[in-house]
């Protein structure tokens, strides 16, 4: 296993340093955080980071502590969190020490056996949504279940010091956080990660909007002194983590009222998208910059979760294929005018607009030279939307983007 600073994608972690807030308390950094605490009768660890992290976190973790690994408990079934535990039960083997007990909530081993199932198309999606090249991995599969699950809450003792583990709806339907009294901490998994929550993700399917505000609310009640996120820095101070986990609470209430609002007034699904709006203070707090999740995606999601996939207009019902009515629309226009239009379009920044025209022509029959030209075009556009991207998911689906119609032009 190597001990350096790496990529996943192009997302660069590393740097980081374990941090130990308080006594016997640890984060130790890797695309996802892993928790630790220790106890008389070895460590209770949260979570376990994805390769090639997970080198550099075992590195840190036996420098801290020789101690054998007691339980792990897993926040839910993310290949940033959940997949890589094998290497602990062969740790174990060689001390001669106890296997480690892993707990996760029950839904986990659905997601589980989803994960074999889709393997292939979740690597495709996965390599979009984090621009991983080809030839690197995008989507690890899980290495091993849980060996307990529970449905609501589970509470075990290791060396003395009680751990409570509560299910929440959050980012995923198998989420949980873990409550050490003693040590008033939280774990709380991706229910508070460094970003604007990520619900109504462009890939994956429905996440919670409500159940994770009322998540963030029930660990707000513990009165934690220390939470250590699913990603990100250590956050210290009962009244910092209320401030900024009602903070989260309130966007994601916020959002989901003004849906329902707009739905009950008999906006489209367009109208709603484009529409709301939220307000700037909610963004006042670094956890809050849309650097993964994104307001906008939040509220794709909530739609998602209240209408059907049709938007009222009856034309759309039995749609003909996309390709055919651009056809039609550009056999109207000369593609010299189509292609002027195009670049002026681009010019003026309205890169949106121009894209929609260049998909409709490059649904035409088009001279090779043509072509080449309009996916140029076309790739440029990408890149200056993935340049004024905000989240980390749009920027790498947009240079995703930009590669690939730069090699097809290459071809041409
Ligand atoms: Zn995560």
């Amino acid at each position: 296993m190597e001990n350096k600073t790496t990529t996943f994608g192009k997302m660069r972690i590393g740097e980081e340093k374990p941090e130990n807030p308080g006594p016997g308390v640890w984060l130790i950094p890797g695309f996802g955080n892993t928790g630790m605490v220790e106890t008389e009768e070895g460590l209770v660890l949260v979570d376990m980071p994805v390769l090639p992290y997970l080198g550099r976190t075992m590195t840190e973790l036996r420098k801290i502590s020789q101690a054998p690994v007691n339980t792990v408990f897993l926040t839910h079934g993310h290949w940033d969190h959940a997949c890589y535990l094998d290497h602990l039960f062969q740790e174990a083997e060689n001390n001669g020490a106890a296997e480690p007990k892993i707990i996760g909530q029950r839904n986990i081993l659905k997601r589980f056996k989803k994960y074999k199932m889709l393997a292939k198309y979740l690597d495709d999606i996965n390599r979009d949504q984090f621009n991983v090249p080809e030839g690197e991995l995008a989507f690890p599969l899980p290495e091993r279940n849980p060996d307990i699950v529970f449905d609501q809450s589970i509470s075990l003792t290791v060396g003395g010091i009680d751990f409570h583990a509560f299910h929440e709806l959050g980012e995923t339907d198998d989420a949980l956080w873990v409550w050490v009294p003693e040590k008033k901490t939280v774990f709380s998994g991706d229910l508070v990660m460094y970003s604007f929550p990520n619900v109504g993700n462009p890939f994956k399917v429905q996440r919670y909007t409500l159940e994770w505000a009322q998540g963030l609310e029930n660990i707000v009640a513990r009165e934690p002194e220390i939470l250590i996120p699913g990603h990100g820095p250590v956050i210290k101070g009962t009244q910092r983590i209320r401030d900024l986990l009602l903070n989260i609470a309130g966007a994601m209430r916020y959002l989901h009222d003004e849906v329902i609002r707009r739905l009950n007034q008999g906006q489209s699904y367009e109208e709603i998208v484009n529409g709301v709006k939220l307000p700037e203070h909610f963004f006042n707090d670094k956890f809050m910059v849309p650097r993964y999740g994104h307001p906008t995606f939040v509220v794709h999601g909530i739609l998602r979760q209240y209408t059907g996939w049709y938007d009222g207009n009856p034309s759309n019902l039995f749609p003909p294929p996309r390709n055919e009515v651009a056809k039609e629309v550009i056999s109207l226009a000369t593609k010299e005018a189509m292609l002027d239009r195009i670049r002026e379009l681009k010019g003026q920044g309205r890169e949106a607009v121009a894209l929609q025209l260049a998909d409709m022509a490059l649904a035409t029959q088009l001279a090779t030279e043509e072509e080449k030209e309009l996916r140029l075009l076309k790739s440029g556009m990408l890149k200056n939307l993935g340049h004024n991207a905000d989240s980390f998911i749009a920027k790498s689906i947009y240079y995703r983007g930009e590669e690939a119609e730069k090699k097809t032009a290459e071809t041409l």
